[in-house]
């Protein structure tokens, strides 16, 4: 490219070489704070400065007479060969990669011929190292660019104010929020508070960033374009400049309507669902996962008699009755794995001490993924049910006394008769008395005092009592009074009991009332000389009681409506008995089961646990 010009620079070198080595020169080269190239005609390095050999590789000391395009690339090389021999000084800005330090340096470059008598001997390449500078301009600019977009791009409105409170700077989001353009936001005629009793808050906030105090998530409200009040909340800072100087107030607005109608609707219904809590007859609990009460509705005052303080964050089991307990414990875990309400039956104590019969409906409260959040519980006081429950009992029970009457009256009637007749013979007879005379007529008295005691005991309206009996003594008494009946109606009663039976926890006054109605049922099913035999056997956990009969058995029709109150196939029956038994039976945590056929029999199976807990 330059080799036509390649003899004169040869002849001119020389020169050059004696004006690069002279004291002035070298002082003025050397010191420079630019990197200072050296070249000739042929861009070969003849010398580089201090600042040059900086950004060499320490140990190149063999850039004399090398190519300079060896060391530094320029980012239009042509560009610069073109300049080599043009009288002129030319500058250049670009990119100069530095071959050895593999770097990349923006340069101002300068390209300076050396004349030496009206000859172009060579050029002084002179570059200023930029790279810092842009950098940091560089840095700037993006740092500026992320805060540009950062507030542009943020939904709060936010502005920019001079001390005075004038507007000098607004982001996008302004317009959506107040619906106003920023240029008729900028013109400062704008009110976007709702009236003038505003303007002392706003200025109240001004005086507080002023001092030097940020405020932060100042709820208040804004007026929009059209009309619209919207609630907003103002975080409102004062800003410095790098003197410490406070120079202008940053305002971040957000709309905070949304925020607030949600709050609003759930405290509306927070406030309509207290108020069904608040004021049911029904008590309602609500716990949370670890058992502990939150909630107690003032009803419990009412039925338990306890301030909700006594609940309050308390296990939810604390006044149980310990009987009921792990059932109750039970069926709540069910509900946990199942997801599902259960309901709970059983006692807990008022303040009194006494124990109240309580019906709790658990219901599990589900978010959005199905995971259990709380408890609900409403609770029925059952005494009233009970209470019910007890009476229909005792009703029954008269019934079937009133039923038993006859026959007692007739089996009584038959000792009495043998009585008188003994009596009539003694008296007439004179003292001549024997012995066994008076023993027979003493069964008989016992026997009268024995059905009247039974009879009586079980007239007697009583409230459940529960403890250990034995299941034997208890049927052997029953038997003694429906045997007046069996007579009458020619039936025969037999009892076995297999093995040594345990005794069992039981209400034995009610567990009678049950084998009384069962026993009646089957005499009353059987025709004149039937077969009634009760059983007791042991049976897993508990105990069986079999009461099977031969008489006219129950057809399917009846069997699916037995139990059910006020069912009956009798002229004189209640249709009651069967339900009482089997509500008794399920209140000792027992069952029973029915097999019957029509014309055979009815066989009646009651299981009833040792203990019910
Ligand atoms: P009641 O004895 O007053 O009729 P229950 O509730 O004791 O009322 O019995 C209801 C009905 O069930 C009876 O009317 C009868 O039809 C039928 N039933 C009960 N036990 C027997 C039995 N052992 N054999 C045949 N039918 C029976
Ligand atoms: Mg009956």
């Amino acid at each position: 490219m330059y080799s036509n010009k390649r003899l004169k620079s040869l002849e001119c070198s020389s020169d050059l070489h004696q004006l690069l080595n002279s004291d002035m020169y070298q002082s003025l080269f050397e010191h420079n704070s630019d990197a200072i190239w050296a070249i000739d005609l042929n861009g070969m390095v003849l010398q580089v400065n201090k600042s040059g050999r900086a950004l060499l590789p320490a140990n190149s000391k063999e850039y004399f007479y090398t190519p300079i395009n060896e060391w530094i690339t320029f980012d239009d090389e042509n560009e610069l060969y073109e300049t080599l021999y043009s009288e002129e000084t030319h500058h250049f800005k670009g990119k100069m990669k530095m071959r050895h330090l593999e770097k990349s340096i923006v340069f101002e470059m300068t390209s300076i011929p050396i004349i030496i008598r009206d000859e172009i001997i060579g050029r002084y390449i002179q570059t200023k190292d930029r790279t810092e500078e842009l950098r940091e301009t560089n840095d700037l600019k993006s740092e500026n660019a992320y805060w540009e977009s950062f507030i542009n791009h943020s939904a709060d409105a936010i502005g920019l104010f001079d001390m005075e409170g004038n507007i000098l700077k607004l982001n996008r989001a302004t317009e959506d929020i107040f619906l106003y353009s920023r240029e008729e936001l900028l013109g400062g005629k704008v009110v976007t508070i709702p009236d003038e009793s505003y303007r002392e808050e706003v200025e109240f906030l001004q005086r507080k960033v002023k001092s030097g105090k940020s405020v932060v998530e100042y709820e208040t409200v804004r007026k929009r374009k059209d009309g619209q009040l919207i609630d907003v909340a103002i975080t409102y800072s004062p800003i410095y400049d790098e003197n410490g100087e406070m120079t202008a107030m940053a305002n971040i607005l957000r709309d905070i309507t949304e925020r607030k109608r949600n709050v609003e609707v759930l405290r509306e219904s927070e406030a309509k669902y207290r108020l069904i809590a608040e004021n049911t007859a029904d008590m309602i609990r609500v716990l949370d996962l670890d058992h502990s009460i939150l909630y107690v509705s003032p009803s419990h005052k009412m039925i338990l008699g306890r301030r909700e303080s006594d609940y309050q964050f308390r296990n939810g089991f604390q006044y149980v009755h310990p009987v009921d307990l792990s059932t109750a414990k039970e069926l709540y875990q069910q509900m946990f794995k199942m997801k599902q309400p259960v309901n709970i039956e059983y006692r807990e104590q008022n303040v009194q001490g006494e124990w109240i019969p309580l019906e709790a409906r658990c219901m599990p409260v589900l978010d959005e993924s199905e995971t259990i959040t709380s408890i609900v519980m409403v609770i029925r006081d059952l005494t009233e049910r009970k209470n019910t429950e007890e009476l229909l009992r005792n009703s029954d029970k008269l019934a079937v006394i009133g039923q038993l009457a006859a026959s007692i009256a007739h089996e009584i009637r038959n000792p009495l008769t043998s009585l008188k007749g003994f009596l009539q013979y003694f008296h007439s007879n004179g003292d001549d008395m024997s012995k066994t005379y008076y023993e027979l007529m003493l069964s008989e008295v016992e026997r009268i005092n024995l059905i009247v005691s039974e009879f009586l005991l079980l007239a007697k309206p009583q409230t459940s009592k529960f403890s250990e009996t034995h299941i034997h003594h208890l049927l052997s008494h029953l038997l003694a009074l429906v045997d007046s009946q069996a007579i009458m109606e020619n039936v025969e009663i037999t009892f076995k009991i297999e093995e040594e039976i345990p005794s069992i926890y039981c209400d034995g006054n009610q567990l009678k009332q049950v084998f009384l109605n069962y026993i009646k049922n089957g005499i009353e099913a059987c025709s004149y000389g039937g077969k009634i035999e009760v059983s007791v056997k042991r049976e897993d956990d508990g105990i069986v009681v079999l009461i099977k009969d031969n008489g006219k058995g129950i057809s399917h029709e009846e069997l699916e409506k037995i139990g059910t109150p006020f069912f009956t196939t009798k002229e004189n029956g209640t249709g009651l008995g069967l339900m009482i038994s089997q509500k008794i039976i399920s209140n000792h945590k027992g069952n029973v089961h029915y097999e019957s056929k029509v014309g055979e029999g009815t066989t009646v199976k009651i299981h009833l646990p040792l203990y019910h807990k």
